[in-house]
């Protein structure tokens, strides 16, 4: 706007200051030109007149100038100006009176008024030039505001995807579901015949990177079909009426090269509960809506345009978006278990050297929680520490060290010895020690002091419990476990330095234990306030719906929710500090062997403890390879 602004004020300027010259320069010559021949007086005219010298005078009353021709000049020579009056009697009747004179009056154009004219013409002219300057470039940036939704297309066509099911692991399922829909998108005639209707949206919901834009690219890879894509956060402009445009737009090319699929991704940008939102509706998302509704109800049968559609939040799309002959089939697509993610990692080990000692199950299992994309991401790291370390094949240690920078961060430089280095070894060892010790707690993997990117000083990391995290199914005890590790850094601080000499350095662990207690409190019904669910799932604010809930609780209840939580904490707290009293010979042992080596393997952590203290007995068994 502002660029635009300042544009049309050059141009104006530039008209302006070219007038001026232009002005000057025609108003000067006809002046110029009267000096020069000026060379007779009105009395020295008149008396040469008497003398018969004057062989012709044009007389110009406007200009008053009489243009006299001397009978002693040459013809070629320019005549001599003579300024007159405006009314001339006298040269008049003299010059009647001579015979041998030539003698008009030619009220001739004004030159002067003549320049003035064309001046301004030209003025008038170049203004109206500029004028349309300046229209033609807002024209033309309205325009192209217009046109956002249409040249600027936003969506990607693929004509063919290249994606197969057999790249697809881990959700079998949801293959299963959508073979359906690639027999019709291949053979439509089989459905037609006898009547069936084919779901002309299918919404996929998942959390992020559990292959739900593979899955669709595969459908249309396997169909053979061309696939569109565009993002539901690219239908959300500016202006308002553009999302819609590109909707129609969307749907427009995608009936041209039916059958094909066309994907939605984060649906929920623009498929939110209308009327919903911080400070009133969205016209703009509201409208895109409208028309991607109506669009999916054009289509006419079977058309052979399959919409297909992705998001993590189905619970805040608006129902109209759910309804029969919209997304009416809903296919979740979860993060996988152990099968599925043993089934991902060897999809993406097809194109990767592995050396034979590298094991894919042992990998799966030591991997609960992550989604496709992230175990993806993880044999890459590994194949790029690999090619780093000028390896031939990815190792197993290239893959623990790619776990380590994925789920931690990038490993940076040891510490020098200080007493920082000294404090985050006693609290590491601290939430070691408890891992071990538990009954219930994940055993641990490894603890370091190397730090990591993300002001990360070191960490003990646990070999994740997949029966536990797959199942999804925590009990009261092995989450108080996990909170009383959580505070054994603070413990052991506060038993080593004192209760004076504690740091910040605990803060994201009594975060975590906060909101973990809070949870069993408020959600899980695992406390003294019984079962009561004290607060839904969802907290997310930028719903209206969500914002203006109340709480579902009196101020009462709240001050006793707040009891509950810290006594969780207060309790695990005085076990981790108990421990930490009973073995500080121990403790003094691993800091020392910690220090010296920076890290700890569990296996090498739990020999040490055991010369001092009995294991609990999970711990005999081990998990790891
Ligand atoms: P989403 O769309 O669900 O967020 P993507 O489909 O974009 O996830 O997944 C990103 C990448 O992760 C894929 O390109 C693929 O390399 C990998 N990936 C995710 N899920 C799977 C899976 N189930 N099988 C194989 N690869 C997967
Ligand atoms: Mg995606
Ligand atoms: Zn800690």
């Amino acid at each position: 706007m502002n660029q635009l602004f300042r544009r049309s004020a050059n141009t104006t300027g530039a008209i302006a200051l070219g007038w001026l010259i232009l002005q000057g320069s025609l108003a000067g010559l006809p002046a110029f030109a009267q000096k020069e021949s000026e060379s007779l007086t009105y009395s020295e005219l008149l008396s040469k007149i008497d003398a018969g010298e004057v062989s012709s005078i044009e007389l110009d009353p406007t200009q008053r100038i009489a243009k006299v021709r001397l009978k002693s000049q040459g013809s070629s020579e320019p005549p001599l100006s003579v300024p007159v009056f405006e009314q001339n009697p006298e040269l008049v009747r003299r010059a009647n009176d001579n015979a041998s004179l030539q003698f008009d009056i030619q009220p001739s154009t004004d030159s002067n008024a003549v320049a003035g004219l064309i001046a301004n013409l030209l003025l008038v002219f170049l203004l109206i030039i500029g004028l349309m300057m300046i229209l033609r470039r807002s024209t033309n940036a309205s325009n192209q505001a217009m046109n956002f939704g249409k040249s600027r297309a936003r969506f990607q066509m693929e004509a063919k995807t290249g994606v197969m099911f057999d790249d697809v692991a881990g959700i079998e399922e949801a293959k299963e579901e959508l073979q359906e829909v690639v027999s019709f998108l291949k053979k439509p005639e089989r459905f037609t015949a006898i009547g069936a209707k084919i779901p002309r949206g299918v919404l996929l919901v998942g959390p992020p990177g559990t292959g739900k834009t593979l899955l669709a690219k595969a459908i249309a890879g396997e169909a053979g079909v061309p696939f569109f894509s565009i993002s539901g956060s690219e239908f959300v402009e500016m202006f308002v009426g553009v999302g819609a445009s590109r909707v129609r737009d969307l749907f427009k090319k995608a009936k041209e090269s039916a059958p094909c699929i066309v994907f939605i991704d984060e649906i929920d940008a623009v498929g939110r509960q209308r009327g919903a939102g911080i400070g009133g509706g969205n016209d703009e998302r509201e409208q895109t809506l409208n028309q991607l509704l109506t669009e999916m109800d054009g289509f006419e049968g079977n058309a052979g345009v399959i919409i297909i559609a992705a998001t993590n939040r189905p619970d805040v799309l608006d129902t109209a978006l759910l309804r029969p002959g919209r997304f009416d089939r809903q296919v979740i697509v979860d993060l996988p278990g152990y099968q599925g993610r043993l089934g991902i990692l060897e999809v993406h080990a097809r194109n990767k050297k592995l050396s034979s000692d590298v094991s894919l199950e042992a990998i799966a299992r030591r991997t609960p929680g992550f989604s496709g994309a992230e175990l993806a991401n993880l044999l890459n790291e590994a194949a790029i520490l690999t090619a780093r370390r000028r390896k031939d094949a990815i190792t197993p240690l290239e893959v623990d060290d790619a776990i380590d920078r994925v789920t931690i961060g990038l490993s940076l430089t040891p510490l020098l010895d200080s007493k920082k280095k000294r404090i985050i070894a006693y609290h590491e060892v601290g939430h070691a020690l408890l891992m071990t010790l538990l009954e219930k707690s994940d055993i641990l993997d490894k603890v370091t002091i190397i730090p990591r990117s993300g002001g990360i000083g070191g960490f003990a990391k646990p070999v994740p419990n997949e029966d536990i995290i797959d199942s999804g199914l925590y009990s009261r005890s092995w989450l108080m476990d996990r909170i009383t590790v959580a505070l054994g850094g603070r413990a052991i601080e506060e038993v080593v330095f004192g209760a004076e000499e504690v740091t910040q350095g605990a803060s994201s662990d009594i975060e975590y234990v906060t909101n973990l207690a809070r949870e069993m409190v408020t959600r899980y019904g695992m406390s003294d306030l019984g079962p009561f669910a004290l607060e839904s799932g969802n907290s997310e604010v930028f719903l209206g719906r969500d914002l203006m809930t109340r709480s579902e609780y009196s101020e009462e209840v709240a001050s006793k929710i707040d009891q509950q939580v810290r006594a969780i904490a207060l309790h695990c707290y005085d076990i981790a500090r108990t421990i930490m009293r009973d073995n500080r010979a121990l403790i003094d042992q691993l800091v020392e062997t910690l220090l010296d080596k920076e890290l700890i393997e569990g296996e090498e952590f739990r020999e040490i403890v055991a010369r001092y203290t009995e294991l609990p007995a999970k711990q005999l068994t081990s998990t790891k390879g």
